[in-house]
């Protein structure tokens, strides 16, 4: 099926991408949502508000981020050129900021003086205490217990902020069991409190807003590509974990049918090992925090564990618009596993001179196996979420025999 492309505006008014999205949440949660996505709709046609964004992205983010030519990675595969979107440069030093600007600048609007978030690597919640303290709001950052203790430094980093992180002892001490307690939070002050959620998940109007103030970076791509190649590239790859990267970079190429859009899974040790988190490639159909997606469950759509090097990639379902531009054929989606993340966190390091994220590196590694086939005048166009300085003490524990790297 090939989709109607020039007609796309998904989702509809009821939050569905195709059979993907929705508001699958208990009652008490139903007029929270409905408030919000009025406010919201208010909100983006006001041109105040459209241009107090553009405000804060350019002078606090740094906006607009380069596009960088990896001209000796190029060269050295041989093939097509790669780009890089640079997210690394912004401020945090990553896109998810793009996200919480936006939602914390729709809360001030709304009136609510406390933002709460869930966080499980703690780079959103990383991202939430910043803008928090930016607009002088009360933060709080549910995060499992488990979490607390692996991720000791973005903890220390959202208390520097101002933050209150509240570890959750409950279920498996991970994700999961924060996103709960959070939900519980806006139920009981959901009149004082705004939910800044971090990707392009949760039920509408989440997966739709999320997108939007990430869709920034492919508006951006669409200007920036034709003034260094004279025209759009071939490809726009991103790596996938919940999916705001990929959709920010994706939104505004969906219409551009000449441009292939690949999204890039983690792979983990692989996907015959069931130790990845590829829900996408390897998952199915099912409902997780209040919307319709593709999930990595058992055959009693029991969530299953996921494993991947980058915990940011670590979760077990995808946003319900990748189902969807899945399911419709207008993005592909792959796994990229964490040896060959590595290996292509390895050899941007040293060709180029850009420490990526152990997450971009998932994209990075599948635009370099796609180049070296495709001719000097093809243009790949990778989206370089964040930068790697959170992921030395990972990338110095695995050793890695496949790079032949020093640890
Ligand atoms: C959180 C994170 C991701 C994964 O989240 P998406 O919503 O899939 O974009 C990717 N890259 C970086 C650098 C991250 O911090």
């Amino acid at each position: 099926m090939q989709m109607q492309v020039e007609k796309y505006d998904l989702p509809d008014a009821r939050g569905h991408f195709g059979p993907y999205g929705g508001v699958f949440v208990a009652e008490t949660l139903q007029a929270a949502l409905l408030q919000l996505n009025i406010e919201y709709a208010k909100a983006k046609a006001d041109p105040a508000f459209v241009a107090e964004i553009q405000y804060e992205l350019k002078h606090y983010v740094g906006r607009p981020s380069p596009i960088y030519h990896a001209k000796r990675l190029s060269e050295e595969l041989g093939g097509a050129q790669i780009f890089l979107k640079r997210e690394d440069l912004n401020h945090t030093g990553a896109h998810k900021v793009n996200n919480t600007v936006g939602q914390a600048l729709l809360a001030r609007r709304m009136g609510k003086r406390r933002v709460i978030a869930e966080t499980g690597a703690g780079q959103h919640g990383v991202a939430t205490a910043t803008v928090a303290a930016r607009y002088g709001m009360e933060c709080v950052v549910y995060m499992g217990s488990e979490d607390v203790r692996r991720q000791a430094q973005n903890v220390y980093r959202m208390n520097l902020l101002g933050a209150k992180v509240v570890p959750v002892d409950s279920g498996s001490k991970t994700l999961k069991d924060a996103l709960n307690e959070a939900m519980r939070d806006w139920v009981t002050n959901v009149e004082s409190t705004f939910y800044i959620i971090g990707t392009v998940a949760g039920p509408h109007p989440y997966p739709m807003m999320v997108r939007d103030f990430n869709s920034v970076v492919g508006k951006e791509c669409l200007t920036q590509m034709p003034e260094i190649t004279g025209r759009q590239p071939d490809v726009v790859l991103a790596c996938v974990g919940g999916g705001s990267n990929a959709m920010g970079i994706f939104y505004d190429y969906i219409p551009q049918t000449g441009v292939r859009l690949i999204g890039v899974e983690a792979g983990g040790d692989g996907i015959a090992t069931g130790r990845h988190a590829a829900s996408l490639t390897a998952g199915s159909p099912g409902i997780l925090h209040g919307n319709r997606t593709y999930l990595i469950q058992d055959a009693n759509g029991q969530i299953s564990d996921t494993h991947s090097v980058s915990a940011g990639l670590d979760y077990p379902g995808v946003g319900p618009e990748h189902a969807w531009l899945k399911d419709s054929k207008r993005a592909e989606y792959v796994a990229i596993n964490d040896d060959e993340a590595l290996a292509a966190f390895h050899r941007l390091c040293r060709t180029e001179g850009i420490i990526p994220a152990l997450e971009s590196s998932h994209a990075v590694a599948h635009a370099m196996k796609m180049a070296p086939s495709m001719t000097k005048e093809n243009v790949l166009l990778v989206n370089l979420s964040g930068r790697g300085d959170k992921d030395m003490a990972t990338v110095a524990e695995r050793s890695h025999a496949a790079t032949g790297y020093p640890q």
